[in-house]
């Protein structure tokens, strides 16, 4: 790199944000990522061409195998979470279904978390049913219910930095040391901290999974998703499972998701501060009967999240209504700031009814296990004034 470009790594990760790796020019560099839209690259030489077939890191050609925007996205992204590479997919879906097919054939046996996010619950339920792989569900507090889970057959430890929509926090340490030992690569979807709170490959994680469509992306107008390696043999094992698969990104995805993270630390730093500012309020309020954020201490991992989570706490609190299921729908279809929406981490603030939407093909014993009473409201806190945002719960509260 000359020295007309940043050198990223003696930027802090607020700044390398803005500043993310760049292909070199002479003379002049653009401000912004350039947009590859076209799909196609032709070569000089025919044996350039054959090489380029050869691993994720070689000279363009296809879409399908790297685009130079994509990869624009997959270095800034390999950057803020301490990986070597990364692969940027259609979806969140795309890049947990690339990885979780890379990883598992026939027979094989997954430790994942009880309360995974319902797609990647249905992709393992399905991998169980039909591709003969075995899952193991483990809370996320306990590193011995893992080790006592692992068979020699365990191919994947599968888990969420936070869960949806308890805000549980997970302790990563804990649970990866004990497939580290045991030879066991770790999946973890990060989507819900973003590498700016949590970066789970320095706390020992093989794989980072992202739906960029939420924190990442951050506007609401972009699908996408992304894989992070913390080693290149994985990358390159994932990226040939990804040719396959198809679940590509377009450039113009990846363009648009690159451009929400150059204010990434700010959304997060806001997201942060009003959802604490806002849990402390709720708590508070005489229709809510409890609160759930991690950032506040009486959350049953306050201490941990102390420690995992230093910088902040995340956008995503949740709470539950005392007069139950219909005070829940009475508040989501009263606010007005507030949308009634599914989906988190964009600059709109959105509340949601899991019971009844995320979590409805759950029986009431599963919802109960979960922590999902009837009464819940999840809300991913957005960007507004947290006054305007305080303004509109109070209302609708008041409405419940
Ligand atoms: N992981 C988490 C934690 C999610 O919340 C979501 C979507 O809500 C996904 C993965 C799937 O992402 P996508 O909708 O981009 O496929």
């Amino acid at each position: 790199m000359s020295d007309f470009h940043v050198n990223p790594e003696a930027l802090r990760p607020e700044s390398r944000t803005v500043h993310p790796p760049l292909a070199e020019t002479t003379g002049s560099r653009p401000m912004g990522v350039p947009l590859h839209q076209g799909h196609l690259f032709a070569f000089e030489t025919a044996d350039a061409l054959v090489q380029a077939h050869e691993g994720p890191d070689g000279a363009f050609f296809y879409n399908r195998y790297g685009n130079p925007t994509v990869r624009s996205l997959e270095g800034a992204v390999a950057d803020l979470e301490g990986g070597t590479g990364a692969l940027a997919t259609a979806s969140g879906m795309g890049a947990i279904t690339t990885v979780l097919l890379a990883l598992l054939r026939t027979g094989d046996h997954v430790v994942a978390q009880r309360s995974l996010y319902g797609g990647t619950f249905a992709l393992l339920a399905d991998l169980a049913e039909r591709r003969g792989v075995t899952v193991t569900l483990v809370g996320g507090d306990d590193p011995a219910e893992v080790e006592a889970a692992l068979r020699p057959e365990t191919r994947v430890l599968y888990l969420e930095t936070v869960s949806n929509p308890t805000t549980r926090v997970t302790d990563l340490p804990g649970l990866i040391g004990v497939a580290k030992r045991a030879g066991v690569p770790s999946v973890v979807d990060n989507t819900f901290a973003t590498p700016l709170l949590c970066r789970p490959i320095e706390h020992g994680a093989d794989i980072v999974v992202h739906s960029a469509t939420k924190y990442l992306g951050g506007h609401s107008d972009v699908l996408a998703g992304i894989a992070v390696f913390a080693d290149p043999d994985l990358h390159r094992r994932v990226w040939q499972q990804s040719l396959e698969l198809g679940a590509t990104v377009d450039p113009f995805a990846a363009w648009l998701t690159l451009r929400g993270m150059q204010t990434l630390a700010l959304r997060v730093r806001r997201h942060c501060d009003t959802a604490l500012d806002l849990a402390g309020r709720l708590s508070g309020h005489p229709a809510v009967a409890a609160v759930h954020y991690p950032g506040l201490p009486a959350h049953p991992d306050h201490e941990l999240a102390r420690r995992l989570l230093p910088d902040g706490h995340g956008g995503v609190l949740a709470f539950d209504l005392a007069g139950g299921r219909e005070a829940a729908r009475a508040f989501t279809e009263s606010v007005r700031l507030a949308s009634l929406a599914p989906s988190l981490g964009g600059v709109h603030s959105l509340v949601l009814h899991p019971a009844s939407t995320s979590h409805r093909q759950l029986s009431d014993e599963e919802l109960a296990a979960a922590g999902v009473g009837a009464g819940l409201v999840r809300m991913s806190v957005g960007i507004e004034h947290p006054e305007d945002i305080w303004a509109d719960v109070e209302q609708a509260l008041a409405k419940v």
